[in-house]
């Protein structure tokens, strides 16, 4: 009898955590490797908000248990945001707190789904939308977009992808892993969809929602106020205040059924997030941003950078992303070709070890975002590391017969 359980056998782990630990694991090494896997952002957590959570430490009388949805000022703060954003009247019980957007994710598909209900999925999309569905014993139903459509799904695919068993539809704009940012439009059309079912329910994972660049950030509550009811929004400290590592997500919703369901798997499952990190996030969401100007500066320079670089290479092309810190790199024109090894590239797999092998540069095969043939590169990395990978892509590139 396999120790291990059954249901592990159809669940993947995550390829953009694994690829960036094998870059990681080449360089301790000793092999100079770049790596553009991870979605991280290379600043610091603004000190501000590093100085509260040493103070609360050495002041040592908040650091013990909190409720399970997280401190009820945090909740408050949060509430506060999407009131001010979409003129709502949420409150501190509409919000939930938990381990990084991540764990409140999964919260609120294991509170949901029973065997075969259906949840949609537009590709490319995070890595970890289906692996989630899967384990929560729900079926991810993938709608492809394409490139020549921004990777924005269109209302048609949509209306064609529900079926009576859907529950969900994620919705991620700006969109790991391409940076694509769903225009007004887009989500009207989109929205007009859902309207004609009202059983299907709408996860909003907002965690890029203030890196956009050109434009301004809008999801489908933003173009249409009565899908609110059906709107579960979900947002993390990780990319905005680049706290990563402090695992803060929190989700909203007005159905006080969903979020009692949440929390009571929360209290049996970890109780609550790091109480360190809830008041950090507090601190974080309620100081003011200014921080934020410099962020979006550094990787909008990097994203022009990156484009730049890729306009005269041949055999890759990108769409210009709006907003997020990643370009997802068409590679069709690779597949197919030798490596000096004598190896054919026939996927993109391929493509990436090649580049990770002869290149000593780490990306992701858009085939883990569910579309082939592309790469994923994280451009949240300094200006000199991004040209320094993209001379060893090019030169790796430039070896191909
Ligand atoms: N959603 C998307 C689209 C992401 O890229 C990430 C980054 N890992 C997350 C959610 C989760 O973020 P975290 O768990 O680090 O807060
Ligand atoms: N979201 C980031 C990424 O896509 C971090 C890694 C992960 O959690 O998947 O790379």
């Amino acid at each position: 009898m396999s120790l291990l359980a059954n249901r592990l056998k159809n669940i993947s782990p995550s390829v953009t955590v694994s690829i960036n630990a094998l870059a990681t694991e080449m360089r301790e090494r000793g092999e100079d490797v770049i790596s553009l896997a991870a979605g991280e952002p290379d600043f610091n957590t603004p000190s501000h908000i590093r100085e509260k959570a040493i103070e609360l430490i050495k002041d040592g009388n908040k650091i013990k248990y909190t409720p399970v949805p997280g401190i009820m000022a945090l909740r408050n703060a949060i509430a506060e945001h999407f009131n001010k954003r979409y003129n709502t009247t949420y409150t501190q019980e509409s919000v939930t707190t938990g381990v990084g957007g991540k764990g409140v994710l999964f919260n609120i598909l294991y509170a949901t789904l029973n065997v075969g209900d259906e949840v949609i999925i537009p590709a490319p999309y995070w890595v970890s939308y289906p692996e989630m569905v899967k384990m929560a014993q729900g079926t991810p139903v993938i709608i492809d977009t394409s490139e020549d459509n921004e990777f924005m799904m269109t209302a048609e695919e949509l209306e064609k992808a529900i079926s009576p068993k859907t529950k969900w539809i994620i919705f991620n704009s700006p969109s790991n892993p391409t940076g694509a940012v769903y225009t007004e439009q887009a989500l009207k059309d989109i929205a007009e969809v859902l309207k004609k079912y009202p059983h299907v329910h709408i996860l909003s994972d907002d965690v890029y929602e203030f890196l956009v660049y050109e434009g301004e950030f809008k999801n489908l509550l933003s173009v249409d106020s009565s899908l609110l009811e059906r709107m579960v929004m979900c947002s993390a400290v990780s990319k905005t205040f680049a706290m990563t590592g402090w695992r803060l997500g929190y989700a909203i919703t007005s159905n006080q059924e969903l979020i009692k369901a949440i929390n009571k798997i929360q209290s049996q499952l970890c109780s609550h997030t790091s109480t360190v990190s809830q008041y950090a996030s507090l601190e974080a969401l309620t100081s003011p941003f200014d921080f934020l100007d410099e962020f979006k500066e550094g990787y909008k320079r990097r994203r022009d950078l990156v484009l730049a670089r890729l306009d005269k290479i041949d055999l890759l092309s990108a769409r210009k992303p709006k907003g997020a810190f990643y370009v997802y790199i068409n590679i069709s024109k690779v597949i197919g070709k030798t490596t000096p090894q004598g190896k054919v590239l026939n996927t993109d797999v391929e493509i990436c070890e090649y580049l990770l092998q002869e290149g000593k540069v780490a990306l992701v095969p858009g085939t883990a975002f569910g579309l082939a043939p592309y790469m994923r590169l994280s451009y949240a990395t300094a200006d000199e590391t991004l040209n320094k990978a993209l001379d060893n892509v090019s030169h790796a590139l430039d070896l191909l017969k």
